[in-house]
């Protein structure tokens, strides 16, 4: 027996699932990856994506020696990869093998594997197209469905991962459907998703669903190692992170310490309502991050009004300037703001169509007058 995905951290119940439906060869055609987002689901994905191409027998899959084992090792696996693997091939005037994709968000790997990214606008990475719960357009859905209806080009079994599952408008879904209904014998579909409830249920009810936990804090910092930043910086990331790298890395990328430094300085200065440019500029387009920012100093607020020691807190290297703010009338109103806080995370998390505005969240903090 092999250790399925031993490069993947956590997750030790989904991997031993995973791996007894590959040993008896009875992986589902169609499967929902559900789970925190940036927790690893596209990893396991691709890993599984392995185990069904691989060439030995099923216990030993993914053996990690066969020739598509060894392909999809060194295949480009995300759109930043593809893209320069393309501009690679390019050069050396080479022609990817089963047609390169029409969508720069739709990554083959390898002529068997298709995944399909949301899209994205112009210069946007992948954590901000993932943050603005971009879509996964039709066309790309339909070069999907193609893909699963054909059969396989050099391995045994056709893999299409859909990556945010949840960025599928109804009509997609439907298209999708039909595939699923009726899966060619060769092909095998994975949708990944942090939003299974934006799936219809008559998809839902199609794919069995493997269920994604928050990894524990030791496998997020260990996940972390090797990240830019100071140490402080990944202690506290970390810790905000609820079991994801995947946001601790948003975190990180967004300036949390910076971004919390300019709400301390609001906070020390009572929290004028007029919020100063400075500040809306600082936090503008980080408001999950600000929320959490937040919900984080109001909660040190509060343990330095129930005598915690400063070099206690989350923030201490911020604990004279939270000290103020507790002895102030912000700091009687500690544990409401936090609430408040907290309640706007949940808000977020849950519909992201309606974006939070900082004004929603810095006007549960200043004092009433
Ligand atoms: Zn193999």
């Amino acid at each position: 027996m092999v250790n399925f995905a031993p490069d993947v951290r956590g997750h030790a119940r989904v991997k031993d699932v995973l791996q007894r439906l590959i040993e008896r060869d009875r992986v589902p055609q169609s499967l929902l990856f559900v789970g925190p987002d940036g927790v690893g689901k596209r990893l396991i994905a691709r890993a599984l994506a392995q185990a069904l191409q691989c060439e030995a027998l099923p216990e030993q899959r993914p053996c990690g020696s066969c020739r598509h084992c060894r392909q999809l090792s060194a295949a480009p696996f995300t759109v930043e990869e593809a893209q320069q693997r393309r501009a690679d091939l390019e050069k050396r005037q080479a022609i990817e093998k089963g047609g390169a994709p029409e969508f720069d968000e739709n990554v083959r790997p390898t002529s068997d594997l298709l995944v399909v990214y949301p899209s994205r606008k112009k210069g946007e990475d992948a954590a901000a197209a993932s943050a603005r719960r971009a879509v996964l357009k039709v066309d790309q859905l339909r070069e999907a469905s193609t893909f699963l209806q054909e059969a396989p080009f050099e391995s045994r079994r056709r893999v299409a991962i859909l990556a945010d599952a949840h960025g599928m408008n109804v009509a997609s879904q439907n298209a999708l459907l039909k595939v699923f209904e009726e899966p060619r014998s060769t092909s095998w579909a994975i949708l990944v998703t942090h939003q299974p409830e934006a799936l219809l249920p008559t998809v839902r009810s199609r794919c069995p669903e493997i269920v994604f936990g928050p990894l524990a804090a030791d496998d997020v910092a260990a996940a972390l190692e090797g990240a830019v930043g100071d140490a402080e910086l990944l202690r506290r990331c970390a810790a905000l992170s609820e079991g994801s790298p995947g946001r601790a890395l948003d975190l990180m990328r967004e300036g949390f310490l910076e971004l919390e430094e300019a709400l301390v300085g609001w906070l020390a200065a009572g929290a004028p309502a007029g919020a100063g440019l400075e500040l809306r500029a600082a936090l503008t387009g980080k408001e999950r991050t600000a929320a959490l920012a937040l919900r984080s100093l109001m909660r040190d607020v509060a343990a330095v009004r129930a005598g915690v020691a400063a070099d206690a807190l989350r923030s201490s290297r911020h604990a004279a300037a939270l000290a103020a703010v507790a002895a102030g009338p912000i700091g009687t109103r500690a544990l409401a703001i936090a609430e408040s806080a907290a309640a706007a995370l949940v808000a977020l998390d849950a519909n992201a169509n309606i974006p939070l505005t900082l004004d929603a969240l810095l006007a549960a903090v200043p004092p009433p007058r």
